[in-house]
């Protein structure tokens, strides 16, 4: 397929190459073949994005709000329009299959939720310092800095850049190497919604060096980003040796399912296919480890959990009827394939997948694969695989399964399925993470609720009214009156 547009640069309101005319090629995962050859922003293309993010930092922050609701609202009508193309667009780059594609609705949401949240940013008052009235003022930060991955684009791109913006911030985003096209096309629709020129800035590239320099700027203030633990500890570092910059980090996930014998097997069974399932397992939060209570339950749970995960249409993502599209790219396949051969030889049994492959296309399928009985002390059983491979083991006590879920340095998401109350509440507070699911698992979320990792999965916390204390600054100001 030839993708449908030609992906450049959003700098100061310009669609441009980069300065060298360095471009990168991107292969569709489902075939290999070459899909489009994608600006590699230099060292002065992420230099001159800061520095017209700055130069319209005054203007953008002087504006009524709801002035800057404006465009966000002509912005999200726009991405709503134009979903089935960055549907297609986001198939051929990175091998979601379109009928999972959701994000350019839920990108419009983002917009459209931050244009009318804006009323919310507000200070505090108080008489409670005799001789003086007291007031905090929250204000934006300058040139807020946004750095996504792959796996589900336009919801990251939507979810930092939308509320930074709407608190008065300038922003630039740089997309991931391995999925640039949709917010290539978003640069396309920011200019077509008018945004003023600098205010929202979108570059393509490698980590190296446009990330890089995003991260080590002394004139960016805030910088969220969503990826892996390892990109994360780089750009914590980098924020550290240069400005301090305030950094929000999203990162990986070993997410346990925990299911007692006295759960709803069927629903248990069909959420927790589904968690490890959906985007071929490429989900920060996907339940990759499952642990369920020794028995009969437990047999059954497992066969039941087989026969679903097993039953999946593979094949080319823009195909309608498709639910399971290839890993993002070779080196993702590589990646899940070693894990794989890794897991046959930890001590635990293969029970499903692993072996053959499903491509008919010619691409980077890796089959829903499921590993029982692995010792805990596995790396497997540890680090993050991300792809359709799921760890089940069993327990015999709640507390062994506490203890087992907590054993991992990552803290994202966690989820148990029982039907005592108690149980479940007593697990929620044990639980290690930053979100728990109540019989359900993830990717049940709410949007209004703080989501983030414990541990080594983040820091800080993103969710609607909560990413807004993420890009302003909190000032107290004393007011001496006289006679008060
Ligand atoms: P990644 O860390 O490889 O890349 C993420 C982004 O960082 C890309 O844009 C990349 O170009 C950039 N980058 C790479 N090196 C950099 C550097 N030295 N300086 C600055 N930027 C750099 O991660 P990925 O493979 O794109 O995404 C997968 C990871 O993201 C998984 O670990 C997954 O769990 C995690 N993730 C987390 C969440 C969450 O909300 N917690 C959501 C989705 C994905």
């Amino acid at each position: 397929m030839v993708v449908s547009i030609a992906p450049k640069l959003l700098i100061n309101g310009e669609l441009v190459e980069a300065s060298d005319k360095k471009t990168f090629a991107l292969y569709n995962p489902a075939t290999r073949e070459k899909v489009a050859d994608v600006p590699e922003a230099s060292e002065q293309d992420a230099n001159a994005a800061v520095a017209a993010a700055k130069a319209a930092f005054p203007a953008w922050s002087a504006l009524d709000p709801s002035v800057r609701a404006g465009y966000f609202k002509k912005l999200a009508d726009l991405l709503r329009a134009h979903s089935s193309e960055l549907a297609e667009l986001e198939a051929s780059s990175m091998g979601r299959p379109i009928n999972q594609y959701f994000d350019a609705f839920a990108a419009a949401g983002n917009f459209d939720h931050y244009a009318e949240a804006w009323p919310q940013i507000q200070g505090q008052a108080s008489l409670n310092t005799p001789g003086y009235v007291t007031m905090t003022l929250r204000q934006p930060m300058g040139v807020v800095a946004a750095i996504i991955p792959w796996n589900v684009p336009l919801l990251f791109l939507s979810s930092k850049c939308a509320p930074a913006l709407i608190a008065g911030n300038t922003v630039v985003l740089k997309s991931s190497e391995k999925a640039p096209l949709t917010s290539a096309r978003v640069a396309q629709l920011v200019i077509e919604a008018g945004f003023p020129p600098g205010v929202f800035n979108i570059l393509s590239g490698h980590g190296l060096p446009s990330g890089a320099v995003l991260s080590r700027h002394m004139d960016v203030r805030a910088l969220s980003f969503t990826g892996s633990g390892r990109t994360g500890r780089l750009i914590q570092e980098m924020a550290a040796q240069s400005n301090l910059k305030k950094v929000t980090l999203e990162l990986g996930g070993k997410s346990p399912a925990l299911i007692f014998a006295d759960a709803d097997m069927d629903k248990a069974v069909e959420e927790t296919v589904n968690s490890i399932q959906w985007n071929s397992g490429q989900v920060c939060m996907a339940n990759s480890r499952i642990y369920v209570e020794r028995g009969e339950a437990a047999d059954a749970y497992k066969a039941a959990f087989a026969r679903k995960f097993a039953s999946v249409t593979a094949g080319d993502p823009l195909d309608s009827k498709v639910n399971h599209g290839p890993q993002a790219d070779e080196v993702q396949y590589k990646s899940v394939m070693a894990y794989i051969e890794e897991g046959k030889t930890a001590g635990g049994t293969l029970t499903t997948g692993g072996n053959g492959t499903l491509d008919k296309t010619g691409g980077y399928f890796v089959e829903p694969t499921v590993f029982v009985d692995t010792p805990e002390t596995a790396r497997v059983m540890k680090e993050e695989i991300f792809g359709p491979v799921v760890m089940i083991n069993t327990f015999a006590t709640e507390d062994e399964a506490v203890a087992a879920a907590n054993d991992t340095e990552y803290g994202l998401y966690a989820s148990v399925y029982t039907k005592d109350i108690d149980r479940a509440m007593r697990i929620a507070k044990a639980l290690e993470s930053g979100y728990v699911g109540v019989n359900c698992t993830s990717p049940a979320t709410g949007r209004d609720l703080p989501f983030g990792g414990y541990k080594s999965s983040g820091q800080g916390r993103e969710g609607w009214l909560h990413s807004l204390d993420n890009f302003l600054e909190t000032k107290s100001v004393i007011i001496k009156v006289a006679n008060l």
